[in-house]
Parts: structure tokens; C-alpha cells; sequence
């Protein structure tokens, strides 16, 4: 049996590179760089305002107080977007706005709340206090100069990022390729929800949580239909899919059972098992395999591990495949409320909920079919085997919401 890190390893070294598709900045949120990117221009592309006020030279203002103003004169007037074409020289300075361009020879701005005019004398300004030069002036490349790298590749495109590139112009950027994922379940008796069950038949409910968590990773999910369990039926549902897709996700028959048939419709698909079976709780049986380029994860059946398991190990797959760096899952630091007992051999992932107080506690029974736990739970504390996490200790809480 695998241990949780060597199956992690296993899986990301099978992920080709990230194949590059160039989108829309619209389009690009949540998605990863492929390329470095560097600024083209400077950011701000020129000195400018950041008040409303007067653009002046400093030191015609030194000695300004409310009650002995300098007295300036208005030679002209720069809006934001527009340009001042002459020299303020001194004794002079230029209204101006928030974003507009700094005229030649004024060296700061004094802001207008700074100053007062008198309409009987509008080409006058009279500044009540002074200002050094540079101030409420925005330097061009002060925020970003030109040629600074401003993304790597494996960064996640964020909102601050995209704004970011507009600002220097670009409308596109390089991301890797979204994996298109098959969702599909195995089990004769499950029942598509929303339909009456026959006795001994129970809901399929995997299909609904694995596809949305391959969504949450921004690639595309395609579901579907449930399958049999029969050796024919598994195996030509495989190949359909394998054949559509970039990666299959299924659930169920993957244990010891007899009617457990994913593994030998895998290979008789002719595919390659890579592993079988990792050392967790909930969710031992998970195969891993290979059909040409194509990868196949095999989760068990019962709807918490098929849930923890895609969270370990297929999450970081098919984000990987769209070229992040970072694939673990993030962690918040919380505060036990009470203790988190592992009498098992296997490290065992426990359902929690975190409060925004950062107090955590057990959502309910752990068991790998209780799912009134996991649809409370909002984290996963890792408890070692055979180890107790005690009420009031910190722990790590693997996080997905
Ligand atoms: P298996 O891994 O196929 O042995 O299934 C383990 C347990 O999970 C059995 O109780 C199944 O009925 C149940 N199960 C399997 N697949 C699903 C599913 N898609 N939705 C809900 N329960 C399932
Ligand atoms: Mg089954």
C-alpha cells in the first residue's frame, strides 16, 4: 500500500507539461500562467497627479501658511488623458486632476483642499501650506518598471493579477489547456436521483460532488451515464470515455469484491495500472492507471472516500495539468475543540468544521458513508495512525470551499 505522498508524487510526475492556450484576460481568472511575463512599459507610463490640486515647483511654496499664502499664477489647465504642452516656470503652476500627466517644471502637487482661489482673480491661486517636491506625485515605473517580471509560470491568474496585465496593456495572456474529465460511477444499484427506487436500490451521489470539485479546479467535466456491474458494461463505458476524454474519474468497484470490475476492464481496455490502494482513511482503494495519454482515477465507491480522495490525489492532477505550481490543497491553522482519536493503522482525514474564530471541531461521525458530516464539514485535519490530536491543540486544516 502506498503511503499518501509517493501516491501524490506518482500521480504529478504522469501529468505532461501544461499544453498553452492563449485566452482573453476576461476568461483567464482562476486559470494558471504557462509563460513569464514581463512588463512592456512602465507602470504609471508617466509622472502624474495623484490629487486633485495644482501642479507647482516646491519650492516657490516653502514658506506658505493660511496666513501668509503663496500667491500662484494658473497658466493653464490638465485634465486626466489630456497633456500640458508648455513649462511651469516660477512663480506659476497648472490645475490639475487624479491621473493627469505632471506638466514640465512642476516638481509636486498641492492639493486643492491646500489651497484657496478668489473669483475675482481667477487665474490666481493662493496655496496655504507648502509642499516638498515629489509630493502627491505618482513616478513613472514607481509601481511596475519596464522589464520586471510580473508572472511566472504555475501562478494562478487572480483578479489582482489580470488587473495587473490590463494595466500594462495586455489583453491576453498564455494559460495552460483546461483537461476535459470524465465523471462516471459504477454500481447496479444506483439510481439517477430524481427517480423512484426499487428495493435494495440507493441514489447515485458521487457523480453530482466529484464533478463539481473538477470544476472547482477550472477544468471541464463531462458525466456520465451510471454503469453496470458487469465485466462488458465497465470495460466499453472505459473505452467510451477514455476515447472522449482527457482523464477519467470513476467511483466505485475498485476493492476485492467480485462485482469490484474497474481494474480488469481497465487492462482488458488496455490500459496500465499504475497503483492500487494508498494508506488513508477514508479511501484506500484508489487505482491509479495510464491508457495512452490518457489517465485513469479509480475512487471507491463510498461517497466520503470517493470525496477525500479526490480532494488527495485527483485535485492536484488536474490542476497540474493546467500548469499550477502549487497543487496542495490550502490550509487554514485552527484550535481543537476537542480531541481527534486515529486508533487505526492509516493516517485518517478527518471531517472538521472551522469557525472563522479559527475553533475547530469534529462535523459528526467519521464513517466513510456518513455524508451529513462531510456536507457540514468545510476542512480535513490529518491525524497520524494510531495518534490522538488533543481538544485545545493547533492543527492544520486542509481547506476546499
Ligand atoms: P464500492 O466501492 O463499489 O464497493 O461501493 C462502496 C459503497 O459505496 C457501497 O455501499 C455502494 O453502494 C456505495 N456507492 C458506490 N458508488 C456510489 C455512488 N455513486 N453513489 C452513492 N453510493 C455509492
Ligand atoms: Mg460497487
Amino acid at each position: 500500500m502506498l503511503e499518501l505522498e509517493e501516491a501524490i508524487e506518482r500521480i504529478l510526475a504522469a501529468i505532461p507539461p501544461a499544453t498553452p492556450e492563449v485566452v482573453g484576460l476576461e476568461e483567464a481568472c482562476g486559470r494558471f500562467a504557462v509563460e513569464r511575463v514581463v512588463a512592456p512599459l512602465d507602470l504609471p507610463a508617466f509622472d502624474n497627479s495623484s490629487m486633485d490640486g495644482y501642479a507647482v515647483r516646491g519650492a516657490d511654496t516653502t514658506d506658505a501658511t493660511a496666513d501668509h499664502p503663496a500667491r500662484l499664477r494658473v497658466i493653464g489647465r490638465v485634465a486626466a488623458g489630456a497633456s500640458f504642452p508648455d513649462t511651469v516656470k516660477a512663480g506659476e503652476c497648472v490645475r490639475l486632476f487624479t491621473g493627469s500627466p505632471m506638466p514640465a517644471g512642476a516638481d509636486a502637487v498641492i492639493m486643492q483642499e491646500d489651497t484657496t482661489t478668489d473669483p475675482h482673480e481667477p487665474n490666481t491661486m493662493a496655496a496655504l501650506t507648502g509642499v516638498q517636491p515629489g509630493e502627491n506625485v505618482r513616478r513613472q515605473g514607481e509601481d511596475v518598471p519596464h522589464g520586471s517580471v510580473i508572472l511566472e509560470p504555475g501562478e494562478e491568474l487572480t483578479a489582482g493579477r489580470l488587473s495587473l496585465l490590463a494595466a500594462l496593456g495586455m489583453d491576453r495572456v498564455a494559460t495552460g489547456l483546461r483537461p476535459v474529465v470524465g465523471v462516471l460511477a459504477t454500481g447496479s444499484e444506483l439510481k439517477d436521483p430524481g427517480r423512484p427506487l426499487t428495493p435494495g436500490q440507493i441514489y447515485e451521489s458521487n457523480r453530482v460532488s466529484l464533478s463539481a470539485l473538477t470544476r472547482k479546479t477550472g477544468a471541464e467535466a463531462r458525466v456520465y451515464p451510471i454503469v453496470c456491474d458487469t465485466l462488458g458494461e465497465t470495460r466499453a463505458a472505459l473505452l467510451q470515455a477514455l476515447a472522449d476524454c482527457d482523464i477519467l474519474v470513476t467511483s466505485g468497484g475498485v476493492s476485492v469484491g467480485e462485482l469490484d470490475f474497474i481494474k480488469n476492464a481497465f487492462e482488458e481496455a488496455g490500459g496500465e495500472l499504475q497503483f492500487w490502494k494508498v494508506a488513508v482513511k477514508p479511501g484506500r482503494p484508489f487505482v491509479f492507471g495510464r491508457w495512452q495519454q490518457k489517465l485513469l482515477f479509480g475512487l471507491p465507491g463510498n461517497p466520503v472516500s470517493a470525496f477525500v480522495t479526490f480532494l488527495l490525489l485527483v485535485r492536484p492532477a488536474l490542476l497540474r495539468w493546467q500548469g499550477a505550481k502549487d497543487v496542495a490543497l490550502p490550509c487554514s491553522i485552527g484550535e481543537l475543540s476537542d480531541d481527534l482519536v486515529n486508533e487505526g493503522g492509516r493516517r485518517h482525514f478527518f471531517r472538521v468544521c472551522i469557525d472563522p474564530e479559527g475553533r475547530v471541531h469534529s462535523s459528526g461521525l467519521q464513517a466513510s458513508h456518513v455524508l451529513s458530516s462531510l456536507a457540514k464539514a468545510n476542512g480535513l485535519v490529518d491525524v497520524p495512525p494510531g495518534a490522538t490530536l488533543r481538544g485545545s491543540s493547533k492543527v492544520r486544516v486542509l481547506r476546499w470551499e
